[in-house]
């Protein structure tokens, strides 16, 4: 195993300055938010190699080839992969502690020979003749042969092809069956796992090509095929695109979730880049952990039919489970990500993001349109419906919001409700260890916020202030559910909606003149001080976790307290003379 521990990695990749490691070799201009180049690998003349900094990759469009920073010096200067690391960490001025006596990865050749496999697939999709059906088929989906290369799409042609272009490469058979590249059939032949299929690269979070998943041609059976598990590929701890969805989700503090390849795919080009899908199965609890790393909100994007829903809920409850907030998206009838950009472009995407609801408010939605909220019997199969999802919730304001929401939907008292959720859950199907991370119920009940108070004030000072705080700001900013409530009611322009607690103060705040401050400073400060608390909520959450951490975990937890303290301070300084951030919401 490679010493240098992944978040290092990431560290360094982040820090590196992918245009002037590669302008050293090769003469780039600058093409919008590009640079080309002449191909230093194929010795181009023309400005056929692209460094796409946005993404951290080049890739060339005649000869191909493509990677990162590591891979520019592993394949133009000969480096292996650690000390292609350590040289660009020594550029970015990234101290790596020395290499110890471990040895290298043992699974490196199983990484070359899976690599020289994507090779292989991605020539016989440009260039097979047998492969014009696979690109007939990506044209159909809208995906040019440009952008299929930039994805690294392959194809796996019919018969034995691939065994004799393995062979040719001299990549050991074994090697390919513990890849899961070749089947070992009860006749003892063997054969390519991927026949008549395209072929979706799978990356594990060092970019490195460790599994396929396979779209049928034709009617062949099934219709997605994936590499079995090997041991450079745990389908169930992985999701498809995080390598390059990641960066997006830390900036864009929202993770999509999809189901599928080309949805993925879809998403990503449309300038959605925070976009991922389990791989092939329902979203285990290894993924969603694998999110929570990474963002703190995701939207699930899944098809609208009832299966669709089904895994939605599904996954829903998962995320939740693990502390995340959760909302869903949903798509005009009728309409995939597909046909919804062909037709009205890449922001009408963006705009059914927007418009996600929380997953909770999803299933209530939808119980009510089934009609089951009207009758007795029909209220009940609601609530066993709505209870794995409030048990699954925990984080304790979330949780007690859903009961809130719950009892008044089904007519019941809360108190009943929460009975219920409590027994249920000690003997639930559910029975996982507390995690170090979860609060203790009720240590942090949620008192009446001042910001959030000044949030609301701003809201009904009329236009344009309404409009600029509903930009600005989202329901779950909202801690205190009365001040949530009103929120949420006018936003929705329903105030009818209101309990008589919420309207009562809905009503005060309607009647309170604005102090005579700026309404824009005062949003400002007011969200400024809400994003600081959602931090500290966040460095909380480390700070317990550091105590049963292990010396690794630790170093990582250190440094994303580092980085969380920093923006925390930058919004609401605490000791300092505060400063204006460039960015800061409200700005
Ligand atoms: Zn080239």
């Amino acid at each position: 195993m490679s010493l240098i521990p992944d978040e290092l990695i990431e560290q360094v990749r982040d820090a590196a300055d992918l245009v002037g490691v590669i302008g050293e070799h090769v003469e780039l201009k600058r093409t919008g938010a590009d640079y080309r180049g002449p191909c230093p690998f194929h010795g181009g003349t023309h400005r056929n190699f692209a460094v796409i900094p946005k993404k951290g990759m080049y890739y060339c469009f005649v000869c191909h080839e493509a990677g990162d920073v590591f891979t520019f010096f592993m394949k133009k200067l000969g480096m292996d992969y650690p000390t292609a690391v350590r040289e660009v960490a020594r550029r970015a001025g990234i101290t790596i502690p020395e290499r110890g006596p471990t040895g290298p990865d043992p699974r490196e050749p199983l990484f070359q020979a899976v690599a020289a496999a994507h090779d292989w697939f991605q020539r016989q999709l440009r260039e097979s003749p047998e492969g014009q059906v696979a690109r007939d088929y990506l044209a159909s989906r809208h995906l040019d042969p440009e952008t299929t290369g930039v994805l690294g799409l392959g194809f796996g042609p019919r018969g034995k092809a691939f065994l004799e272009g393995m062979k040719q490469l001299g990549v050991k058979e074994e090697l390919l069956l513990e890849a899961g590249l070749l089947v070992k059939r009860d006749d003892g032949s063997i054969i390519p796992r991927f026949r008549e299929r395209v072929l979706f690269p799978i990356l594990d979070l060092r970019g490195r090509v460790v599994a396929f998943g396979g779209r049928v041609l034709g009617d062949g059976e099934p219709k997605y095929l994936n590499s079995p598990e090997t041991p450079i590929f745990h389908k169930g701890q992985m999701l498809y695109n995080l390598h390059a969805a990641r960066h997006a989700m830390r900036k864009a503090e929202r993770a999509v979730l999809v189901e599928g390849y080309f949805d993925t795919i879809r998403l990503a080009l449309a300038g959605i880049e925070e976009v991922v899908a389990p791989l092939g199965t329902g979203l285990t609890s290894d993924q969603a952990e694998l999110l929570k790393r990474h963002t703190e909100h995701v939207i699930l994007l899944y098809d609208s039919d009832e299966a669709g829903l089904r895994a939605t809920f599904r996954a829903g409850d998962e995320l939740l489970h693990h502390g995340l907030r959760v909302s869903v998206a949903t798509l005009p009838e009728g309409e995939d990500p597909d046909t919804l950009v062909q037709r009205e472009g890449g922001a009408a995407l963006e705009r059914v993001l927007r418009d996600a609801v929380d997953v909770f408010d999803r299933k209530l939605q939808i119980l009510e349109r089934r009609g089951m909220l009207g009758t007795l019997p029909g209220r009940r199969r609601a609530l066993d419906r709505l209870l794995p999802t409030i048990r699954a919730a925990r984080d304790p304001i979330t949780k007690e919001l859903y009961l809130a929401r719950a009892a008044e939907a089904a007519h019941v008292r809360k108190d009943v409700l929460e009975r219920e959720v409590s027994v249920q859950g000690v003997t639930g199907v559910r029975s996982s260890p507390p995690s170090p991370t979860q609060t203790a119920p009720d240590s942090r009940l949620p008192a009446p916020s001042n910001a959030e108070r000044v949030l609301l004030l701003v809201l009904l000072a009329g236009d344009p202030w309404r409009a600029r705080v509903l930009e600005a700001a989202s329901p779950d900013m909202f801690e205190f559910a009365a001040y949530r409530e009103v929120f949420e009611a006018v936003r929705s322009d329903d105030p009818s909606r209101l309990d008589s607690t919420a309207a009562r103060l809905y009503e005060q705040l309607a009647a309170e003149k604005l102090a005579e401050r700026e309404p824009g400073a005062m949003l400002e400060d007011a969200l400024n001080k809400i994003a600081a608390r959602g931090l500290d909520r966040r460095i909380e959450t480390i700070d317990r976790a550091m105590s049963v951490a292990g010396p690794d975990e630790q170093r990582a937890l250190i440094m994303k307290k580092q980085q969380l303290t920093a923006e925390r301070n930058a919004k609401s300084p605490t000791y300092k003379i505060a400063t204006r951030r460039k960015g800061a919401p409200g700005s």
